[in-house]
């Protein structure tokens, strides 16, 4: 090996000696084996098992201790890849991005880890580039659209009608299926649900929770940029029967593939790029500057809170994802919302690191709102609550309680925070917390602005509980404030301007 490493060297010292000629370097010879097109769309294509060309200096691999190693490649997947973009572009007049390997699997294999994928540096730099192109698509797509899909398209034989689908039984599309619910990947309308519609078969079958066949369930590339390891890409592996990509089968596979690609990109994804989204970035005197987390554990109910919000005219609005609060983005808003769905699921997908920087920037003077999963977030009752609001959550076990119309009975401090002349107001609720006090020694006590005086009690919750705990409260924490609705002001017609109220309460003092 080190004499190797030291003829290459060698070659290298007399090529550079030479004046006036250029040759390719290591990578430059890597970036001719793997096909890279950046896209305007929010979908990535991959492809690593289609290629056929031999990588100069690296011989066959040996897959010694190789866990199921296979040096065989799934034949026509490039060809399949490359028509699919193509037919993507005609139908959505805008191209995916475009990952294919031109390599044979023999030489690397790039849907491996590393050490089960290469025998030799000169491999290494070529699957370095496969992977480096994903994770520069991956990221260009949660920047310019704020989440988006990977489709990872291979071959086998063992089921040569039907297409197999690989997430690791949903890791891998955490985002989407958190984001949306688990119709996304296993109903209709979700793409393999679209693919079944249009007489392909597929396997799990639409509409059940079968498992992902073993062994075709996902493997290193969708587990290393799908949405299980965080972020808000998603990714699916395509296994497809041998019989659906010979020569003559591929036009209408890609025909389908495509109107099921079109169909899930219309109900799931936002082909319009973020900065045309982001309202009125730059702020105008008086403007107050909200963010609204939009990430895994926001519920639909976020877009009815983005809809109310729009008509707030001194509101401009900054869609925000986990990544963006870590990241700083805190520090040019002056209120963060987190909207109703799963309180446990943006506690725990914003981290201790996000939950200490939201933390910080209402400690700082910043405003803080809760509504619903929001509000349980809010709590200081779960090890991913953010600690905000001095409340425990009453009847923990039967969160599921159902939803409806419900009346609550506002304080008289509610009533002049809320400025309502009412008192009492009938509001949609959808599970949110029965707040009660918890008296934490750290976090100022909070004021209850309203209680419920009705119940929903579904699901095996007990009567009688629901009724007198808390349903909207706000507390002090730090030089910020703190607001909570545990019913949806935004999704009850008509009381859409408590959120506005609550806005004028908690935004930075400082401000007009
Ligand atoms: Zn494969």
């Amino acid at each position: 090996m080190p004499t190797r490493i030291h003829q290459v060297v060698l070659t290298l010292c007399l090529l550079l000696a030479s004046p006036g000629l250029r040759f390719a370097s290591a990578q430059e010879k890597a970036a001719s084996l793997v096909t890279i097109e950046s896209g305007d769309l929010p979908i990535i294509l991959s492809a690593p098992h289609g290629g056929h060309d031999a990588i100069a200096n690296v011989a066959e691999r040996q897959g010694e201790g190789v866990e199921r190693f296979n040096p065989r490649s799934d034949s026509n997947t490039d060809i399949l890849t490359e028509r699919l973009a193509d037919a993507i572009e005609k139908k959505l007049s805008k191209r995916p991005y475009v990952v294919i390997a031109r390599f044979h699997r023999k030489y690397v294999d790039a849907n491996r880890r590393g050490r089960d994928a290469y025998e030799s540096e000169e491999a290494k730099v070529v699957y370095d580039s496969y992977h480096q192109a994903l994770a520069k698509a991956r990221s260009q797509v949660m920047e310019r659209w704020g989440r988006g899909i990977l489709f990872d398209i291979h071959g086998q034989a063992v089921e040569p009608k039907a297409i197999l689908r690989g997430t690791q039984n949903g890791k891998t599309t955490a985002h989407l299926v958190g984001r949306f619910g688990r119709e996304t990947l296993i109903g209709e309308t979700s793409l393999f649900g679209q693919l079944a519609s249009q007489g392909l078969p597929v396997i799990p079958a639409v509409g059940t929770d079968d498992r992902e066949r073993v062994g075709y369930d996902g493997g290193y590339t969708v587990i290393t940029h799908g949405s299980g390891s965080g972020g808000t890409l998603d990714a699916i592996q395509l296994e497809f029967g041998n019989e659906l990509r010979s020569n003559e089968a591929i036009p209408s596979t890609v025909s389908k593939l495509t109107d099921a690609v079109a169909a899930f990109a219309k109900q799931y994804l936002s082909t319009e790029e973020r900065a045309a989204l982001v309202e009125r970035k730059e702020r105008r005197t008086g403007q107050v500057r909200v963010g609204v987390y939009c990430d895994v554990g926001a519920g639909p109910s976020h877009k009815d809170l983005l809809k109310a919000l729009q008509k707030f005219e001194d509101v401009s609005v900054r869609k925000l994802m986990a990544d963006d609060i870590r990241n700083g983005a805190l520090g040019d808003i002056d209120v963060l919302i987190q909207p109703g769905g799963s309180g446990g699921g943006q506690g725990r997908h914003l981290g201790e690191n996000g939950r200490e920087t939201i933390r910080s920037f209402i400690r700082e003077g910043g405003g803080f709102i809760g509504i619903c999963g929001g509000a349980f977030l809010a709590s200081a009752d779960y090890s991913w609550s953010l600690n905000v609001l001095d409340a425990r959550v009453v009847d923990r076990n039967h969160w599921a309680r159902g939803k409806g119309t419900v009346q609550i009975e506002l304080t008289d401090a509610g009533r002049q925070v809320l400025k309502s002349k009412e008192q009492q107001l009938q509001i949609f609720y959808a599970q949110g917390p029965l707040l009660a006090p918890r008296n934490h020694p750290d976090i100022a006590d909070y004021e209850t602005l309203a209680t419920f005086k009705t119940e929903i009690a579904e699901n095996g919750a007990p009567e009688g509980v629901m009724k007198g705990t808390t349903a909207i409260a706000r507390g002090d924490f730090g030089r910020g404030r703190v607001f909570c609705f545990s019913p949806h002001p935004e999704m009850t017609e008509g009381l859409e301007p408590l959120v506005h109220v609550a806005i004028d309460y908690v935004k930075r003092k400082h401000l007009p």
